[in-house]
């Protein structure tokens, strides 16, 4: 096990993650050891270590003389690429070994993939529902029905959350407060706040935050997983992505045991099937698509996209109430859930016109969770719309008026979602017209941006230009 700085460094990478990363990968060495299993370990204690995951092969290569170089499937393309190229050099096979932490075996998506004209993430999760006998009774989908997403998009009333959410606040252990220390001296630069650190590092953890997701979580999932509420950073959601790329935990056992919980009687259906369609659905699906796809997948540019990324999102500090407060917490805790990020950051980024690779490096940089396998498609495709549509039949463009009715983030903003000019004119919503504007011969084509495109036609032509002028003028705005 080697602890590269290249892999902190390649690109950027937060304090949150790279402790998260560290004291994980500690706490699973110490673990072997305690039950005999030999292992060598480069820690990155030693500054004279070298820094790349290939330099450091190359040297183990070279005083351990070994006959084979195994490894599971890295999540990175990446580091396959470069873990193969060693052994090419050093005439050593390699040996690459199924990832056991997915449910979905990297030829069971090859199969579901091949003789389809599209790929579309409903059909691949009814597959597996049938395959893992999933909330399932018999060949009929528990309830009814396979979906229950109309149920699953509540807003808060006025008064906000309808009880206080779960509180996930693991306490640093020795190991862990070794790591923020060293992580504060060898990466200062590095963003993020490490004030706070509570993310669970060991099996144990992970599995105690599930449990407690489960019994208090769980119940209010579905119905409030696209609501955002200023200064509620979690809300009802379960944090179980980090703990599970980092295999902390199992997807299936997570699968079942949120399965039983329903069938005991102790959260909604709606909810049980909104959290296992995240799970054993779009997890899996994103996996498959990006081996699939990849490496061409990064570079794609459906838009011509060439904006840079605002220097605000490496501090926060903007006007704009929702990414302000997006942002602050992603830099205070390494956390966003997946409307934070897919309607409010990534949102700004599409209407704005950001390049994907440079949006791309910073989600991969900001969030504990961010591993090249799954945040690549999400931003790329999902988010960005870069892909022309192979994860997403549209793009998720939206204006001001969306984060107001799913947050109360305008509340306290001094921009108006209404407006679309002038001096309280929402950056989402000035944006978002000029969007349709820019891209409206591209967008025209896809059957489910009709309605988006007939509401651009309404806009008189003094109306669209004072909108495209209010939209230049954003983006030669200083960051
Ligand atoms: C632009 C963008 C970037 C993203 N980057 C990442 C990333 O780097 N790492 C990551 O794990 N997820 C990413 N996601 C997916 C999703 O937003 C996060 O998994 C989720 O917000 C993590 O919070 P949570 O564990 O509380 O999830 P919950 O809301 O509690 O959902 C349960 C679980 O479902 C899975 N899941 C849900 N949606 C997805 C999805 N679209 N793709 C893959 N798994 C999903 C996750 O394992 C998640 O933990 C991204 C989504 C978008 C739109
Ligand atoms: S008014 Fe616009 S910028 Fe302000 S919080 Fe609402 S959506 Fe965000």
């Amino acid at each position: 096990m080697a602890e590269a700085s290249e892999e902190s460094t390649h690109v950027l990478s937060s304090k949150h993650r790279i402790v998260y990363f560290l004291s994980s990968m500690r706490h699973f060495r110490d673990h072997l050891r305690s039950i005999e299993i030999p292992i060598r370990y480069h820690s990155l204690k030693n500054p004279d270590e070298a820094s790349s995951l290939t330099d450091l092969l190359r040297k183990d290569i070279h005083e351990l003389n070994p006959l084979q170089v195994s490894l599971v499937k890295p999540g990175d393309f990446r580091v396959e690429a470069s873990i193969r190229s060693v052994c090419l050099e050093t005439g050593l096979e390699l040996n690459i070994r199924e990832d056991l932490h997915f449910i979905c075996k990297e030829n069971q998506f090859e199969d579901h993939a091949a003789n389809r004209k599209s790929l579309r993430l409903e059909f691949f999760y009814r597959e597996m529902r049938r395959k893992h006998n999933i909330l399932m009774e018999i060949n009929i989908p528990t309830g009814g029905s396979w979906n229950y997403d109309k149920e699953n998009r509540e807003s808060f009333k006025k008064t906000g959350p309808p009880r206080s959410p779960p509180l996930y606040q693991q306490t640093p252990d020795r190991l862990t407060r070794e790591v923020i220390s060293l992580v504060e001296k060898r990466f200062p630069e590095h963003p993020g706040n490490l004030t706070h650190f509570h993310w669970p590092v060991t099996p144990r953890g992970a599995q105690s935050q599930l449990d407690k997701f489960v019994s208090e979580g769980l119940p209010l999932f579905g119905r409030f997983q696209d609501a955002m509420w200023q200064d509620q950073k979690t809300l009802f959601h379960s944090l179980v992505a980090a703990p599970l790329n980092l295999k902390l935990l199992d997807p299936l056992k997570v699968v079942r045991q949120v399965e039983k919980t329903y069938s005991e009687g102790n959260a909604p259906l709606a909810a049980t099937e909104g959290f296992i369609r995240q799970v054993l659905g779009w997890r899996e699906y994103v996996r498959g698509i990006y081996n699939m796809y990849m490496p061409n997948y990064r570079e794609s540019n459906f838009f011509e996209a060439s904006e840079p990324l605002p220097n605000f999102f490496w501090t926060g500090e903007t006007e704009m109430a929702c990414m302000k407060s997006c942002l602050g917490q992603v830099l205070d805790t390494g956390y966003g859930h997946h409307i934070q990020r897919l309607m409010v950051v990534g949102l700004y980024s599409l209407l704005r016109g950001v390049n994907p690779e440079e949006i791309n490096n910073w989600f991969l940089a900001s969030y504990v969770d961010a591993v090249d396998w799954v945040t690549t498609p999400n931003v790329i495709g999902m988010s960005q719309f870069a892909d022309g549509g192979l994860m997403a039949s549209k793009p998720y463009s939206a204006t001001g008026a969306y984060i107001n009715r799913m947050s109360n983030y305008c509340k306290g903003c001094q921009y108006n979602p209404k407006e679309s000019v002038g001096p309280k004119a929402c950056p989402f919503t000035t944006l978002y017209w000029n969007f349709l504007d820019r891209h409206r011969e591209r967008l025209s084509g896809n059957q489910r941006m009709i309605m988006q495109i007939r509401n651009l036609d309404r806009l008189d032509e003094l109306k669209l230009k004072g909108i495209r002028k209010a939209a230049d003028s954003l983006l030669y705005q200083s960051n």
